[in-house]
């Protein structure tokens, strides 16, 4: 205990029982510890006690075991001492079969040696069986010899019952020998089988048999004395019978005589019939003959009506043919009609820009008799490009190029129309639609558009507006109504200009005071404003509005043309439609652009004003361009602000409308290198895949008077 001050009790008594306090809690702590062993010892002592219990458990399996082993044990030693025992058995069981086999062996030896001496008694036997047998083949034999001769016997006597048929008496008397002979030839064959039985007894009977042959013998000698008498008496009869034959022969020789007669008689007769004969195979020759003609006649008959029915068939067969084949030729074109439209689809459905490329004829003007040198344009005829493709010639060097279509200098509007009719049709459906006529100036692009006034000139506008109209109309009995509003401008040096605008015409105004700011709403209606849009509601409205543009028109001058267009030229037609039975609405929009030639700077030689000019022009026919191809590449941003056009056309490009551009080209020689280059990007352009165009119906807010589409 440290204090500063030995008289600071109260600070000591507080440290004091500061001290205590640690201490108490210091006792606690220890008492806690002690609390924490005592539980530890006695789980120990538990644990313990648990574990004595197991090993004096343990100790009873042991001793239990150990008393089972012994157990095992004595079993063991006692099984142990009886196999032993029963081993002993065994081997003493061994000894006596050893002695027993011991004796079977000589048992066996003595068998051995009787059996030899038996063999030999055998052999000896068999020797003897083999000579009785040898003997009793001889007495077969001689018993053979025997039965033959009795048959030759027999034989003889059946001889001499042929002879003596005549005398029954003779015969019965030999008849009656003979039985006798039978008889003892049974006693014969008796003797025969004791024979064979007892060979002593046999030997006897065959002495005895012999002696019976004897007298056999002698009694047939009797006989054939007999049998001489009979054969005298048959001699007689002979005699007999000659005379009677002699007779006979004289009988005969008259039969002869009347038989030469009959046989001459027959012959005559028979060479009668044979003529008969004859002629009676003739005729049958003859009317086989004839009904094999009869026949064949028929048959010739047959065929000819066969060939005749043949070739009426024949006949009707090409005419079928050939009215399948006119068939055939008409399905053909059907079908390659049908080709072009699903084509068209495909193209539709692929999303591509479509292009058409249209060359222009050579022009010849006044004066000049020869006429400007063509360049080498052909047109390959192969079926899978014909009208599809161009080739061009440039220093040697063949450049192809083939796009939706392609149109010759042949190519009437009325030709180029068909093919766009389908495009303009859709315009009605509700789709946007754009068409662009692209390329140098002077190729032809104003001409393709809007056309000449004359018979079959008209361009695409008119006829477009024509068919619009036509097919509004029918479409009245469908319930169809449908409302149109055009507009026209153009863009010139990036500033828009209102070619319908009221004294336009007279006044060529190159600084307008209106604003045509282009806007764009939600459903992709644009609007110019203070653009004139005017209702139209036949096409002799359009018409005249045409005209009145195309005065308005900005024309200047350049080296290329006399009347070189120098700014795009934008037709609009916004079509609204509504069908009041079955509340459909479509809005569709028709863009024709006329664009401002595409010639490069160097070209056009132009300084000043039209230096500017083209410098603008190009600069948006880039923009163009550029925005087309950024669609195509799927670009998050295209460029359409670059451009009054891009940005005025901005709803119909892309996707959701449906783009088709005319390449128009100029045939000279002059212009290969223009020519070129207006290719090549109707290539690429062609290539691009903007997107499935999109059918606009239903819009929510769609005021016709205020919005251009
Ligand atoms: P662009 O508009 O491209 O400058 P134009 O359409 O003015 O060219 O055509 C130039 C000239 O060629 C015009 O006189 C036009 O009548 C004539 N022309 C163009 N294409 C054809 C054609 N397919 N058939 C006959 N004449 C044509
Ligand atoms: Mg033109």
């Amino acid at each position: 205990m440290k204090g500063k001050n030995k008289t600071d009790y109260k600070g000591r008594v507080e440290q004091m029982s500061d001290y205590i306090k640690k201490l108490r809690a210091c006792i606690r702590w220890y008492m806690e510890l002690e609390d924490g062993y005592l539980a530890e010892q006695e789980k120990l002592q538990g644990a313990m006690d648990a574990e004595n219990i197991r090993h004096s458990e343990l100790e009873a399996q042991l001793s239990n075991a150990i008393e089972e082993l012994k157990a095992a044990n004595l079993d063991l030693t006692r099984r142990c001492e009886f196999l032993e025992e029963s081993l002993n058995r065994e081997k003493s069981e061994k000894l006596i079969a050893v002695e027993s086999y011991e004796k079977e062996k000589q048992e066996r030896e003595s068998a051995e040696n009787s059996r030899d001496v038996l063999t030999v008694d055998l052999e000896r036997v068999t020797h003897d069986a083999k000579r009785f047998s040898e003997q009793l083949k001889m007495v077969q034999d001689t018993n053979k010899r025997l039965q033959e001769y009795n048959s030759s016997l027999q034989q003889y006597n059946s001889n001499l019952q042929a002879d003596a048929s005549k005398s029954g008496e003779t015969i019965s008397k030999l008849q009656k020998e003979k039985s006798a002979m039978m008889e003892t030839m049974a006693t014969l064959r008796e003797c025969n089988n004791s024979m064979s039985n007892q060979l002593e007894s046999s030997r006897a009977s065959q002495q005895e048999a012999i002696r019976v042959k004897e007298e056999l013998r002698k009694e047939v000698e009797c006989l054939r004395a007999e049998l001489k008498q009979v054969r005298d008496d048959r001699d007689h009869s002979v005699a007999q019978v000659n005379n009677l034959s002699i007779e006979l022969a004289d009988c005969k020789e008259q039969i002869g005589k009347y038989s030469k007669e009959c046989i001459s008689m027959s012959t005559k007769v028979s060479a009668l019939e044979e003529t008969c004969s004859t002629q009676k195979e003739q005729i049958q020759t003859f009317q086989k003959q004839l009904t094999v003609a009869t026949e064949k006649l028929k048959l010739a008959d047959v065929t000819a009506i066969e060939a005749m029915t043949g070739y009426e068939e024949q006949k009707e067969k090409i005419k079928y043919l050939e009215e399948r084949l006119s068939h055939a030729e008409s399905q053909i074109v059907e079908g390659d009609e049908l080709r072009k439209k699903l084509h068209n689809t495909i193209l539709e459905l692929k999303g591509n820009i479509r292009v058409f490329c249209r060359v222009r004829p050579l022009l010849r003007f006044d004066g000049d008799s020869n006429g400007p040198e063509g360049a080498s344009i052909s047109f390959p005829t192969s079926v899978e490009s014909a009208g599809r493709a161009i080739d061009l010639m440039n220093q040697g060097q063949k450049l192809s190029f083939s796009y939706d279509k392609v149109f010759d200098h042949n190519a009437s509007q009325e030709d180029v129309f068909v093919e766009i009719s389908q495009l303009v049709q859709s315009a009605l459906d509700g789709y946007k639609v754009c068409i662009f006529a692209y390329g140098q100036t002077g190729s032809g692009k104003t001409y393709t558009m809007m056309g000449r006034p004359g018979v079959n000139q008209k361009g695409l506008i008119p006829r477009s507006l024509e068919q619009i109209f036509k097919t509004s109309q029918s479409l009245e009995s469908q319930g169809w109504e449908y409302s149109m509003q055009a507009s026209m401008l153009e863009i010139y040096n990036e500033t828009i200009r209102d070619l319908l605008a009221p004294g336009r015409s007279s006044n060529f105004d190159m600084t307008p005071s209106k604003q045509y700011t282009i806007k764009h709403d939600s459903h992709g209606n644009t609007t110019v404003s203070d653009l004139t849009i005017i209702d139209v509601f036949g096409i002799a409205d359009v018409t005249h509005l045409l005209e009145k543009a195309s005065q308005s028109r900005s024309v200047g001058k350049t080296q290329m043309n006399e009347q070189s267009s120098r700014s795009h030229f934008v037709f609009t037609l916004k079509i609204s439609g509504s069908n009041e039975t079955t509340g459909q609405q479509v809005q569709g929009v028709l863009n024709l652009i006329d664009l401002a030639g595409s010639e490069r700077l160097a070209k056009s030689g132009s300084t000043g004003d039209r230096l500017k000019e083209t410098q603008s022009i190009n600069k948006s026919l880039s923009a163009l361009s550029d925005v087309i191809f950024a669609i195509a590449k799927g670009d998050d941003h295209v460029p359409f602000r670059n451009s009054k056009l891009t940005y005025l056309l901005q709803p119909c490009l892309g996707g959701d409308s449906k783009t088709l551009m005319f390449v128009n080209i100029s045939p000279e020689a002059s212009s290969v290198g223009e020519t070129i280059c207006s290719l090549r990007f109707a290539s690429r352009v062609n290539a691009c895949e903007i997107g499935i165009p999109r059918r606009q119906t239903q819009a929510r807010s769609f005021d016709s008077r205020l919005s251009y589409g």
